[in-house]
């Protein structure tokens, strides 16, 4: 078996990692108490306590709750930097060297106090973008970790704001490398953002999709994002291991899958995780990654979904390896970069 020393220090990769998702109640705490916000606590410590309860109530709780508060200290430039800044920290310390971050600029303008509040814009999204690449690049150096954005749009606002936050991504090349559909799969299906993503088809950016992760339209909506929204990789897509005409699809045209299993397994969304068949998956040589998906949020870090996951389908040293060599392949990297990550994997400088 696969001891949890062995997966930490494992360089790694992780793909699907939401920068709302990781902010430690340390980081959280020092913000609020710059901006003077209040808290419904007194120390980071019991900080940490009150998402430890979030945690164990229902996942709609700590949806609004914990992303509420975690959004309300990220409104500002300086914040999003820290926030990004710290990212950087928090991969480093799990072993990570390279990771795809992504956020959705219409939860940070200045003035949404709660998640998926929207008012007026005081920051535009390319402030935004701005303050987190600014935020990222500092931590480069710091911590000796690459990182790219994933600019996503939170998919219950309306179409014609989808578009502008691809506009926003679209000014930005050299700090985002792909768009994402993100938040509420079930009440919104992939296509209500079709024309934004239309805008991107001829363009360097890459997508992904939020898809087969809620409701019951999963393969439905698997497909949309495939074949509507051109999708280059799908995040969660959890019963495409049952589903072999989409299996077949996404093999021939190598679509990177962005599996978060521990996130699955948190939120109730799978109760095992053989129900995702990775085993298989890696079998029939789909390209398929582990990643973390909210690691702070949710209490967890890539080394413990690692570790559950190996522990749970027996995965092997090289099995894990694999899911490291396919998250390289079908990250948003040009080639050159790619194998610079690739030399860093390897312990080169
Ligand atoms: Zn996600």
């Amino acid at each position: 078996m696969l001891s949890y020393q062995t997966i930490k220090q494992l360089s790694k990769i992780d793909l699907h990692r939401h920068l709302d998702g990781d902010v430690k109640t340390e980081v959280l705490y020092r913000l609020a108490e710059k901006d003077k916000i209040h808290l419904p606590v007194s120390s980071p410590e019991e900080l940490e306590k009150y998402f430890a309860e979030l945690r164990t109530e229902n996942f709609v709780d700590l949806l609004q709750k914990g992303f509420g508060l975690v959004t309300s200290l990220m409104q500002s430039e300086e914040n999003l930097y820290t926030v990004a800044y710290e990212e950087g920290r928090n991969l480093a310390e799990d072993g990570i060297v390279y990771a795809e971050l992504r956020f959705a600029p219409q939860y940070h303008t200045g003035d949404s106090l709660y998640y998926g509040h929207q008012s007026k814009n005081k920051l535009s999204y390319q402030q935004i973008i701005k303050a987190v690449a600014e935020g990222c690049k500092a931590a480069e150096k710091d911590f000796s970790v690459s990182t790219k954005l994933i600019v996503c749009i939170g998919r219950e606002v309306d179409a014609e704001k989808g578009r502008e936050i691809v506009h926003a991504a679209l000014a930005c090349l050299d700090e985002v490398v792909a768009i994402d559909l993100a938040c509420d799969e079930a009440t919104y299906p992939p296509e209500r953002h079709l024309r934004a993503f239309q805008e991107t088809f001829d363009t360097p950016l890459g997508r992904t999709v939020h898809a087969g992760e809620f409701g019951t339209q999963r393969e439905r909506n698997m497909w949309k994002a495939l074949k509507r929204l051109r999708a280059d990789r799908l995040g969660h897509a959890i019963p495409l291991a049952e589903n072999k005409e989409l299996l077949a699809y996404v093999k021939e045209n190598k679509i990177g899958i962005e599996s978060c299993p521990k996130s699955n397994k948190y939120i109730g969304l799978i109760s095992k995780y053989t129900q995702l068949g990775i085993p298989q998956l890696l079998a029939e040589g789909i390209l398929v990654s582990v990643n973390s998906d909210d690691p702070a949020m949710f209490g967890y870090t890539l080394t413990d979904t690692l570790c559950e996951l190996a522990g749970e389908e027996k995965l092997t040293l090289a099995d894990v390896m694999k899911l490291q060599q396919n998250a390289l392949e079908m990250a948003f990297l040009d080639e050159e970069e790619r194998k610079k990550i690739e030399k860093k994997m390897m312990g080169e400088k």
